[in-house]
């Protein structure tokens, strides 16, 4: 198995801007820094090559995505208000969005490797592909940025595929913990991608994920969401990926599987309230590796989305690297026996009912 990372220190320079948690620093809430910050990103790259899984990977540099390739899913007004800003003092992409100055070019280098890392899937460079891109991208609609993310990078880059590889199908499975709403609004109305989104019920974007929006006009069937309750760890998601994810992807019939990939469904994250460890994460990659082998000739690719807590996204990460590349690092999660003895590891009946609903909706896909 040869698999793609690809990476770059420019998306570690974006800036998020003053705040404690995600709130904007100002009046009571003291100067900090955003939840959605380097560092994650960084440490998780760092673990990926003191572990030694980064020899075993083939590096990929990123290339700015062009203009063209953004108006794809982007309104012209949103991305120059967006060039505007940056080439100035930075500002707000859209709701709980804030940037730097030359943010703008950096969110074109996190499309544009998300598209690189997607062309060496296709091209059959190499086998899969992960992209750690900065800044994230499924929570980006056509006209406004939002929840850190500044352009669809997924929406964008699976638009390339299909309007220059001239791929049919493409599916997409969002594990982050919140909605992939920018996702779901740009394939809404198109039976050609099937979007699904696994996340904790109505987190962010608050209203957005609900279980019966199923896609619209000849679209509609064609968007699966899985909204979890609060709490939901490792049997919730196995069982989602198992009954939901794994029949809805050998129905679809996929050429592709892109994963907008969050790690904020950890039991650690402070921006979700599930209790997933980095062997749910390593379960999830497994399903999915199994189904692509099945449907599209184990064709993956995986974008980075979420995931705030600083010491246990690398172990998640690494995880799916290891079983993406098929080398096994022989590192062992440090936190994992804490973190799958605090309870909830196990399906609870209220969680088990959405897995089954969900399925249900997945049983329609054709
Ligand atoms: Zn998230």
């Amino acid at each position: 198995m040869t698999t793609g990372f690809l990476h770059h220190e420019s998306y570690l320079w974006h800036d998020t801007r003053s705040a404690g948690l995600y709130l904007p620093a100002g009046g009571m809430v003291q100067p900090g820094e955003h939840a959605e910050n380097p560092e994650t990103k960084r440490r998780l790259r760092s673990l990926l090559e003191v572990s030694g899984v980064m020899d075993h990977l083939v590096q990929l540099a990123p290339r700015p995505a062009t203009e063209d390739e953004v108006l794809r899913f982007h309104t012209r007004d949103y991305i120059e208000s967006l060039k505007t800003m940056s080439a100035g003092n930075g500002g707000m992409a859209g709701e709980g969005t804030p940037f730097g100055p030359g943010s703008w070019e950096i969110a074109l280098l996190s499309t544009g490797g998300v598209i690189r890392a997607l062309d060496a899937v296709v091209e059959g460079e190499v086998d899969n592909a992960y992209a750690l891109v900065r800044p994230p991208g499924h929570h980006a609609e056509k006209d406004e940025g939002r929840g850190f993310c500044m352009l669809g990078n997924a929406v964008i880059a699976i638009k390339h595929a299909q309007a220059v590889h001239g791929l049919g199908r493409v599916a997409t499975v969002d594990w982050d913990v919140h909605h992939g709403n920018g996702t779901e609004h740009g394939f809404y109305d198109d039976p050609s991608v099937l979007t699904i989104s696994i996340h904790q019920d109505d987190n962010f974007p608050t209203g957005s994920g609900k279980l019966e929006d199923r896609g619209e006009g000849a679209g509609e069937g064609y968007n699966i969401n899985v909204p979890l309750p609060p709490g939901s760890g490792h049997d919730a998601y196995v069982a989602t990926f198992e009954q939901v994810v794994a029949p809805a992807l050998r129905a679809f019939k996929p050429d592709l599987i892109v994963v907008p990939s969050g790690f904020d469904a950890s039991i650690y994250d402070p921006l979700g309230r599930m209790m997933a460890t980095s062997e749910t994460y390593r379960r999830m990659t497994e399903i999915l590796m199994a189904t692509a082998a099945e449907v599209c000739g184990g064709r993956l690719m995986m974008c980075h989305e979420g995931g705030y807590s600083v010491a246990y996204v690398p172990f998640c990460g690494l995880a799916v690297m290891e079983v993406m590349s098929g080398a096994n690092s022989g590192v062992e999660d440090p936190f994992y026996a804490a973190a799958s003895s605090d309870g909830g590891g196990g399906i609870m009946p209220h969680q088990a009912a959405v897995v089954d609903a969900a399925a249900a909706v997945a049983s329609a896909i054709t």
